[in-house]
């Protein structure tokens, strides 16, 4: 007999559930139900009584997914769900550093910086060593201090073979002081220090590793070497990791996450169980037959094949807009269509490549009157007036938050020009002090006195704080900074003033065991999403780029800017591994849909300002020419799709050869070798085309991808 809870499972999927106590690799594809299997068996552990819920870790990759985890196991089970460690990785570092800030050396309040913050951060490091921000873009800064730290590389630690790495790692060094002296943490700070807690910490790490029996993992392909690190501290000799993951949808390369540990984790493990599922319950056949199509143009695969019992299902539609607006109006009446037909808002998700495509869609949304939230990219907590009331928060929380003081010393303006704010700078550095403090001894003159005002409203708001509900300490620091009364003033200050009311209420509904609320809603703002940017509770259509959409299914998918450049994106076509990483995605992507998949693209569209034109992706020639069906504009059947799958090119658009001529040309500047632009700097030569008058394109380790022409370029082997 079975458990009631496995019994809708299939023999593999119970298996897992069930197995005993030690370390598990569950491998299967897109759908196949690894997170069903993840979840079930946390149930199955809880209701069979061999653990308790604070014997277990979950760890999964978006709030989104640890959100709907967190609802799967509660729809199982009876359970608080506040006492359960299930999140992402920063979120339970972070509810562990908060737990031990003082063995961990943060202060109670500390701060999380979004990638925003890190970068004016950043900016004013440089600005203090008098570094040139040409030379040294702020935006690699941060990838470059970013990267370290999520290999635990320390400044100190980081290498340095010549003058350029030396002034990264100076501002790497100088950053992390301002980091300690203000009390903040940036994401990967997060991940860091709580590593280095339990490294250092022997008794914590002891009481965790024997708290923790059970350890699951969902999306394990895309941990990086820091968190597999981290879990390895965690995993006791009675603990058991199970991990769950596919590596047909590692898709996050590009901030380290390495396929590898999989492998390393069966070998570091010495792994028994590893349990493979092979069908997939999401998709109708033509959605999957066409994803597993496309994905075995992979060669680096440790290969599987998904199959369905479900029908074939409707064909792939194909729309070909001539524009991006036009491909816009599309979307929007199709979904109209849809949402007649009876098909929830939030069951249709619009995906995309690159953030910026979401502008032109919401446009369209929005004047067709449908409701939409967007996961990712501009989020309710990054809007311009929620970052002035959240860093008057912070200051309540820790005045020495420098950063939090800067955004708000003169905003609402009040009489504390530059030139003070410069001088306060200079005070605070010369003594080693934060901004706060060297606000409160201001010397005399007018601009003292205004910062004199300043910091009397700091301490008013941070004496009446003391023993206030959230909602009220929102609502009072709203009124006494100003803010209320400067949107209220501005012209189009409607939707801010809504925005900030909007705040109020998400600390209403803000529910934590923290001891201290107000720095949990902090924390909790930095981490999450854009979950409250459309009003709470109503039915959406869901945006979001394709990385957001991993774990997550829909009835309807709609995925758009098929096109050369946008997807595949430009940034990955140097690098047959980039091209790999971006075919995942595009597997990803489609295996979001389960019973229809649209798939658009735009023969033109304004990106960054300017018009592009740009062929169909090449992956559309991956997709099985049976499986699609064209909605519009009277193409030719055939005109994308390919006729067999090993087939990738067509007469109608042959993609750039991949991989990539080999031959030196005349011009010498062959593939793979190094050379340095008057203006772009150091870059590796990636491919060429046309000769002496041609152009060569070249991969600048800060520019970026360019093609350029080979008899104006000035390019300088080196
Ligand atoms: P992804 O790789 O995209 O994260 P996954 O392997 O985690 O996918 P799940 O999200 O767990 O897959 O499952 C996909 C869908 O299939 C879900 O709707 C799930 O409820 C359903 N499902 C999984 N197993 C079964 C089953 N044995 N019977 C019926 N439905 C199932
Ligand atoms: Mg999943």
């Amino acid at each position: 007999m079975s458990h009631p809870l496995t019994a809708s499972l299939n023999p593999e999927q119970r298996a897992a559930v069930e197995l005993p106590p030690e370390h598990a690799l569950i491998l299967a594809g897109a759908g196949s139900g690894k997170t069903r299997v993840l979840t079930t068996r946390i149930a199955w552990l809880l209701s069979t009584g061999q653990i308790s819920p604070a014997g277990l870790l979950a760890v999964t990759f978006t709030n989104k997914a640890a959100k709907e985890m967190m609802a799967r196991i509660t729809a199982m089970m009876p359970l608080n769900p506040r006492g359960l460690w299930v999140g992402t990785f920063h979120g339970l570092c972070n509810r562990m550093l908060r737990l031990h800030h003082r063995d961990a050396g943060l202060p109670a309040g500390f701060a999380i910086l979004d990638s925003q913050d890190q970068l004016a951060a950043i900016k004013r490091v440089m600005k203090t060593l008098n570094v040139d921000d040409e030379r040294y873009p702020p935006r690699s800064i941060a990838q470059y201090i970013n990267g370290n730290k999520e290999a635990g590389i320390r400044a100190e630690k980081a290498q340095a073979r010549d003058d350029y790495s030396r002034t990264q790692r100076m501002i790497y060094a100088e950053y992390e002081s301002q980091c300690r002296r203000e009390g903040v943490v940036d994401f990967a700070e997060l991940l860091l220090a709580c590593y280095e807690l339990l490294e250092r910490n022997a008794p914590l790490r002891d009481h965790y590793r024997s708290r923790f029996q059970h350890i699951l993992v969902d999306e394990f392909q895309d941990t990086n070497q820091l968190q597999y690190a981290w879990l390895k501290l965690l995993t006791g000799p009675n603990s058991a990791l199970f991990a769950v993951g596919d590596d047909d949808q590692s898709i996050y390369a590009f901030r380290g996450a390495r396929v590898g540990n999989m492998l390393d984790f069966q070998k570091d493990y010495h792994v028994k169980h590893v349990i493979r599922l092979e069908q997939n319950y999401r998709s109708h056949g033509n959605i999957l037959n066409a994803a597993n199509a496309v994905i075995e143009h992979n060669r680096d695969r440790l290969g599987k094949q998904l199959w369905t019992s479900d029908d074939d299902g409707e064909p792939i539609r194909l729309y070909e807009a001539a524009t991006d607006s036009e491909e816009a109006n599309f979307l929007v009446d199709e979904i109209a269509a849809q949402q007649r037909d009876g098909i929830a808002a939030d069951e249709i998700a619009i995906l995309y490549r690159s953030n910026a495509q979401s502008r032109i869609i919401e446009h369209a949304l929005v004047a067709a009157g449908l409701p939409y939230r967007v996961y990712g990219g501009l989020r309710f907590y990054e809007r311009q007036e929620i970052k002035h009331a959240l860093a008057y928060l912070r200051l309540v929380a820790n005045q020495d938050d420098d950063n939090a003081l800067l955004r708000v010393i003169n905003f609402p303006a009040r009489g504390i020009g530059n030139r003070t704010v410069e001088t306060l700078t200079d005070t605070a550095r010369i003594a080693g002090t934060s901004l706060w403090q060297a606000a409160c001894s201001a010397g005399s003159g007018r601009s003292a006195a205004a910062v004199g005002r300043f910091v009397h409203m700091l301490d008013n708001m941070h004496v009446q704080a003391q023993g206030m509900a959230l909602p009220d300490v929102v609502n009072m620091i709203l009124s006494l900074s100003g803010l209320y009364e400067y949107y209220q003033n501005e012209k189009e200050g409607e939707e801010r003033l809504a925005n900030l009311n909007e705040l109020v209420n998400a600390a209403a509904a803000f529910v934590t065991e923290d001891e201290n609320d107000l720095v949990a809603f902090l924390a909790n703002a930095s981490l999450e999403g854009g979950e409250h940017a459309a009003e709470a509770g109503e039915a959406a259509v869901q945006l979001m780029t394709i990385h957001a959409a991993k774990g997550l299914e829909f009835h309807s998918v709609f995925l758009t800017g098929l096109e050369e450049g946008l997807f595949p994106h430009d940034n990955s076509l140097a690098d047959p591994k980039g091209l790999e990483e971006e075919r995942r995605l595009m597997y990803v992507a489609m295996t979001r849909a389960r019973r229809r998949l649209y798939i658009s693209l735009s023969q033109s569209r304004m990106l960054h300002g300017q018009m592009r034109y740009a062929p169909a992706s090449r992956f559309l020639n991956e997709v099985p020419a049976t499986l699609l069906k064209y909605l519009n504009r009277g193409y030719a059947p055939n005109s994308y799709g390919s006729s067999n799958t090993s087939n990738t090119s067509n007469d109608w658009y042959a993609p750039p050869a991949t991989p990539r001529h080999v031959e030196t040309p005349a011009h010498g500047l062959a593939i793979g070798m190094t050379v340095r632009h008057p203006k772009f700097g150091v870059g590796e030569v990636v491919n060429h085309e046309g000769g002496a008058n041609g152009n060569v394109q070249v991969n600048f380790v800060q520019h970026g991808t360019k093609w350029l022409a080979v008899a104006y370029a000035k390019l300088e082997p080196i």
